[in-house]
């Protein structure tokens, strides 16, 4: 028996939620009894995965996995699962991995829990909290079948280190032809993105105009961060698709998400509920946007920004 995690990379680096994984899989299985497996995918220096616990990588180098088809990490991912003797699975919530995880759990016939946000509070029977209700709420649940895939939530347990001696092994696997194939990824290069970021600067309609984004990626630059918009900014061509988060569009999990000139309605909470601290700025004191704040300043964003930019350049300089 042992705790398989799959560790996701892009271009040979190891993405942050394979360190959050990893560091979660080592725990469940210290619960367990038992060792954590990580299996990677084309990625690099396996060895970074020791530093959260793996005490055993494997890897699959295969140029026919090099761009992401759900249907063939999954082959991947069994494979490797029925040879550890993997009776737990663990999977992040990207986007991607939202996409895995279930078709791994119908492969292994396992129960699936996505969204899970803590370890379990019991192995037998194995009980975990997740998130429901658009991270409304939480809900504990029980997996009874003998194998499980715990879908875990971005940034809901964190990358704690936790240095092993590990081994890698590497791993021969058939893939499959499965009739998909994307022939060529275009990245926005230079940009963080939602799903990757830390901070993420969203703005909306209070925004007034697409020429006013100038002082937005200003301020996600000075911050590292990535930047997202409400859903009628995208609808309007203000900014791309891609930007519109909430019920409808991206799902944000950051530590930190900046609202700007964003009423707040219900559609659009739903996707960044999951983000730990939320900064509001709004000229509107009864925007609903602030009853989920944190920290909130009630201001006219043409006034706050530039002064925030400069506060947070000469705050970086000293
Ligand atoms: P507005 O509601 O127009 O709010 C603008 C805010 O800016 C106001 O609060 C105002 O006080 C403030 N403001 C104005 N001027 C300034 C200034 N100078 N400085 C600072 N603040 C200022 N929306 C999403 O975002 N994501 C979704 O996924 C989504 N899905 C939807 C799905 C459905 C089925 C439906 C019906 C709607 C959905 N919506 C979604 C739309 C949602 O209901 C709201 O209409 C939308 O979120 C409002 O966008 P907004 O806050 O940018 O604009």
């Amino acid at each position: 028996m042992s705790v398989l995690v799959f560790a996701d990379s892009s271009e040979g680096k190891f993405k942050k939620t394979a360190f959050e994984v990893v560091s979660y899989g080592k725990k469940v299985a210290e619960q367990l009894n038992t060792n954590v497996v990580a299996v990677t995918i084309n990625a690099c220096d396996s060895s970074e995965l020791y530093t959260y616990g793996a005490e055993k990588v494997i890897t699959v180098s295969n140029d026919a996995l090099s761009t992401f088809n759900a249907k063939q990490y999954t082959g991947v991912i069994t494979e490797v699962a029925k040879s550890e003797n993997a009776t737990v699975v663990v999977i992040d919530s990207s986007i991607d991995g939202l996409y895995l995880a279930p078709l791994v759990a119908v492969s292994l016939e396992a129960g699936y829990i996505s969204n899970v946000v803590e370890l379990p509070s019991s192995t037998s029977p194995f009980t975990v909290k997740r998130k429901t209700f658009s991270n409304k709420a939480f809900s504990n649940t029980e997996i009874a079948t003998d194998n499980k895939v715990i879908g875990l939530a971005k940034n809901s347990f964190g990358i704690h280190e936790n240095t092993v001696t590990g081994t890698v092994e590497a791993f021969e696997v058939t893939v499959s032809e499965t009739g998909v194939k994307s022939e060529k990824v275009e990245r926005v290069t230079g940009k963080v993105t939602i799903a990757d970021a830390d901070i993420v600067v969203s703005a909306g309609r209070g925004l007034k105009g697409p020429e006013n984004w100038g002082m937005i990626e200003e301020l996600a630059d000075v911050l590292g961060a990535a930047t997202a918009c409400s859903k009628p900014v995208s609808d309007l061509g203000w900014r791309p698709h891609g930007e519109h988060v909430g019920q409808t569009g991206k799902p944000v999990a950051s530590n930190l998400y900046i609202a700007i000139g964003i009423s707040g309605a219900i559609q659009h909470l739903a996707g960044i509920n999951a983000s730990k601290v939320k900064l509001v700025i709004n000229t509107d004191a009864e925007a609903p946007f602030f009853k989920a704040a944190d920290y909130g300043i009630v201001g006219d964003a043409f006034e706050v920004i530039p002064k925030l930019i400069e506060k947070l350049k000469d705050f970086k300089a000293a």
